[in-house]
């Protein structure tokens, strides 16, 4: 029997009216002829208020114990929807990730598949069984200890799940019927994309856009796992949401496709740093020694360079991370700067801003998609505080206050709630 995957996000499956609506879907898979492996996510709101307990009991962190509670959530909806199953008659069994068994590494709170034998699944399928409800985000260790995968982690599970089955498509159930040009939540203008490139869902998931986490993605792409996103709460059929495909798949042509941001972003400035070979290593290794996700990074020449104060060649070196890393980015550098291997005048913390992207394979041929981007948002007074590039994205860090605004503008410039011709 072909195989498909249906993964349920958290506000798929917040209730049990919502479990039940989402088994009704499974269930019509099942009739047609699939056994299917569904991967579920905690009720919508459960894996932060789990967060929270871990967080308000202890101020040590332990990422054992943080996976241990954090992973739970996911248990509760993967028995609930079992029971509902086979109340509606649909052979179902459901899986925590050490029954499977799913391993990973053991990269606590950050964890990477390693394997998914498909023996237990499969012997389970053998005896007549026609659903396996799987716990999503969550593993186990060669420690035999749970794991989890970072957040949104259930998409990975689905399309690590499809690729370990050669599942015939992975259908990711969420509460937007599709990839949208930009979060629908932001513009009533977004539109849905019938289509979208590996490269480019890939850019706008690292770049913001939460609807699929990053690295379901990159396993999409190298596994070539026919990925839709589509909604839990409309009827669908087999034409319904949007398909993550090779670029080749897709006709619309638009330069820039899609625009991402990501709200929560900080920018640390280290004032008069000394210009000498090695610097960068002496700033980023501790960086990275205390988990901090270094985004943009800036290095340019001081105004006190050359000054008689400073007589040796100085810069400022400025960095972004997420927001809720800058207490270890602090502490790293001011580590770093007691134990003499950095020394700067002054750390300036910027924890206002939010970074704005345009994504869009097109850019790899046109030029001039950043001065345009950069002229729209001029015109609005938005001022631009870091840039950074790379072959079909551009991104600007901006003052929070900015963000809708900025949003909304570039999606109207760049003309994305029309539909594009085909090529
Ligand atoms: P789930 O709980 O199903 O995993 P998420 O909340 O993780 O759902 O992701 C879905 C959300 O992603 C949507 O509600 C939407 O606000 C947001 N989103 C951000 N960017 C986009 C986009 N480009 N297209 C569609 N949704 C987007
Ligand atoms: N429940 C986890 C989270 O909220 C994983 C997921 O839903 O994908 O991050
Ligand atoms: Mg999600």
């Amino acid at each position: 029997m072909p195989t498909l995957v249906m993964k349920f996000g958290g506000t798929s499956v917040a209730n049990l009216e919502r479990i039940a609506n989402v088994a009704e879907k499974i269930s019509r898979e099942v009739e047609r002829g699939y056994n299917v492996i569904v991967i579920v996510s905690a009720m919508s709101g459960k894996t932060n208020e789990l967060i929270g307990w871990v967080n308000d009991t202890s101020d040590i962190y332990d990422a054992r114990e943080y996976d241990a509670v954090v992973a739970s959530g996911e248990n509760v909806t993967a028995g609930l929807m079992a029971l509902r199953l086979q109340e509606m008659g649909v052979s179902a069994r459901s899986w925590q990730g050490w029954q499977v068994p799913i391993n990973t590494t053991s990269a606590h709170s950050a964890a990477r598949f390693v394997s998914i034998p498909r023996d237990n699944i499969e012997a389970k399928f053998a005896e007549g069984f026609r659903v396996a409800v799987v716990a999503g985000f969550q593993g186990v260790s060669p420690e035999g200890r749970i794991t989890t995968l970072g957040r949104g982690g259930s998409d990975t599970t689905a399309v690590a799940f499809a690729a370990a089955f050669e599942a015939e498509r992975c259908d990711i159930y969420t509460d937007v019927d599709g990839v949208y040009t930009t979060d629908p939540r932001i513009t009533a203008k977004a539109r849905k994309l019938d289509k979208i490139s590996y490269e480019e869902m890939l850019e706008l998931a690292s770049l913001g856009a939460k609807v699929l986490q990053t690295r379901s993605v990159e396993l999409a792409m190298r596994y070539g796992v026919r990925l839709r996103v589509l909604s839990s709460f409309d009827e669908t059929d087999e034409t319904s949401g949007t398909m993550v495909c090779d670029e080749e798949e897709i006709m619309e042509s638009k330069v820039v496709s899609g625009i991402a941001f990501s709200r929560d972003e900080a920018k640390v400035t280290l004032v008069t740093v000394e210009d000498r070979p090695g610097i960068a290593a002496a700033i980023f290794g501790p960086l990275a020694d205390a988990g901090v996700n270094v985004d943009m990074i800036v290095q340019n020449i001081s105004e006190k360079d050359y000054d008689e104060v400073h007589p040796g060649a100085v810069t400022d070196m400025t960095f972004s991370c997420p927001i809720d890393q800058i207490n270890r980015a602090r502490k790293a550098m001011e580590n770093a700067k007691a134990n003499g291997s950095i020394n700067y005048e002054n750390l300036i913390v910027d924890a206002d801003v939010s970074k704005v992207s345009v994504v869009g394979i097109g850019m790899r041929s046109h030029t001039g998609v950043a001065a345009k981007m950069f002229r729209a948002l001029a015109a609005e007074g938005v001022n631009i505080k870091v840039i950074s590039t790379s072959e079909i994205k551009i991104s600007v860090l901006i003052d929070r206050k900015y963000i809708e605004l900025a949003v909304q503008t570039l999606h109207d410039e760049f003309d994305l709630g029309a539909p594009a011709d085909d090529v």
